[in-house]
């Protein structure tokens, strides 16, 4: 990978300054550079850079940029595993050393993604959502203004919940960057001690804002790995920002209909949309604190939880299928045995679907359920 550098910084040392040698030389290395980074430069055989991804959602972001003009895989691509707990292997280290980009979740989430990175020999590209998502907060209209203009309308309706996650999970991810054992902590809800609302949850691929920057970002990369081809992933950047436009149109719709339903989570997988869409999570704290942790939740606990199933109050039953536990089925079966419908909202990507397919897809599910649902009118 550094056929480009090797390549123009051995020839322009050997210039010697002055006059029309001085001239000459330059010319000389700019063909020279010219020639470098159109030809063999930054990419792996075959000339496509290769993109290695945690799991297949941002594989699905990244599929979307670099279309045919990228090698695109993930690591973890099996809804049986869960990636909370994923431990790498040796052949991902090697996959990720080789990678010319690497895009991850990040906030504790695939914490062995940063952990290889810095183990690696540091030449290694990295695109982490989590940070893009929060300096696209603070950065508001800055430096991604080039292709941001798509969203206007829909970027204001979750400024808020973006803005509070960014104050809150600060520093519990830096934390999470630096220091692998943290991971479990960094992951947490069980610092933020506000509601159940999760200002600072990780699973920030529930919001298709943060897609959208990530999206810009990885066409930026690609663009410097291959200069060539750079208009052709920003457009198909664009043209993916279109399609989040209109998902996020329909959460506007949804938000509009059902706003302040009460729904509730056997894990906290995709709380950016529930916020997004202005529903009101009423699932206990400690539930939720307990799942995360990896824990079981207290007797009391787990009472509370079907108390609150059993009563009809949640229009909704937010399931995730890939951190199920023999409790969490119990639950989901109460919840169906009360005419609550269950929304899986799962970690990886189901094989058939593009990315923009799968979002699309669970704010349907989730609409309809909500829809369907006539019991949970709590807060209306
Ligand atoms: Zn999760």
């Amino acid at each position: 990978m550094n056929t480009p550098r090797s390549c123009h910084l051995g020839r322009a040392g050997s210039h010697r300054a002055g006059g029309v040698t001085a001239l000459a030389g330059l010319t000389a290395a700019t063909l020279l550079l010219g020639a470098c980074g159109s030809g063999t430069g930054g990419t792996s055989e075959g000339g496509k850079p290769t993109v290695v991804t945690s799991t297949d959602m941002w594989a699905g972001v990244a599929k979307a940029v670099a279309g045919d003009e990228a090698e695109v895989e993930a690591i973890i691509d099996s809804d049986e595993t869960d990636p909370h707990s994923y431990e790498s292997t040796p052949r991902d280290a090697v996959r990720i050393d080789r990678a010319d980009l690497v895009v991850y979740n990040g906030g504790g989430y695939d914490a062995f993604v940063s952990q290889l990175l810095s183990d690696g020999d540091g030449t290694t590209n990295g695109v982490e959502a989590v940070s893009v998502a929060e300096s696209g907060e603070h950065s508001e209209s800055g430096q991604h203004s080039e292709n941001e203009s798509s969203s206007p309308t829909t970027g204001s309706t979750h400024q808020h919940a973006e803005s509070e996650q960014g104050h809150e999970h600060g520093h519990g991810h830096a934390e999470s960057e630096h220091q692998h054992t943290e991971s479990e902590q960094g992951h947490g809800h069980a610092e933020s001690g506000h509601g159940h609302q999760h200002s600072g949850n990780e699973h920030v691929w529930y919001d298709p804002g943060t897609a959208r920057l990530v999206a810009e970002r990885i066409a930026a990369r690609l663009g410097e790995l291959r200069p060539d081809r750079a208009e052709r992933f920003e457009r198909n950047a664009t043209e993916f920002g279109d399609r989040l436009d209109e998902i996020e149109r329909n959460i506007t719709e949804l938000r509009n209909e059902h706003h302040d339903t009460d729904v509730m989570t056997t894990a906290p997988v995709a709380d950016h949309l529930l916020e997004n869409a202005g529903l009101t999570d009423i699932t206990p704290d400690s539930f939720v604190r307990t799942v995360e942790a990896g824990n079981d939740p207290a007797a009391a606990t787990v009472a509370e939880m079907q108390e609150l199933v059993g009563s009809g109050r949640p229009a909704a039953l937010i399931h995730n299928p890939q951190t199920a536990s023999p409790l969490t089925e119990r639950i989901t079966e109460r919840a169906r045995n009360n005419d609550i419908p269950v929304v899986a909202m799962p970690e990886t990507l189901p094989d058939d679907r593009t990315y923009s397919e799968w979002l699309s897809g669970r704010v349907t599910a989730l609409d309809t359920a909500l829809d369907d649902n006539t019991a949970g009118t709590g807060g209306q």
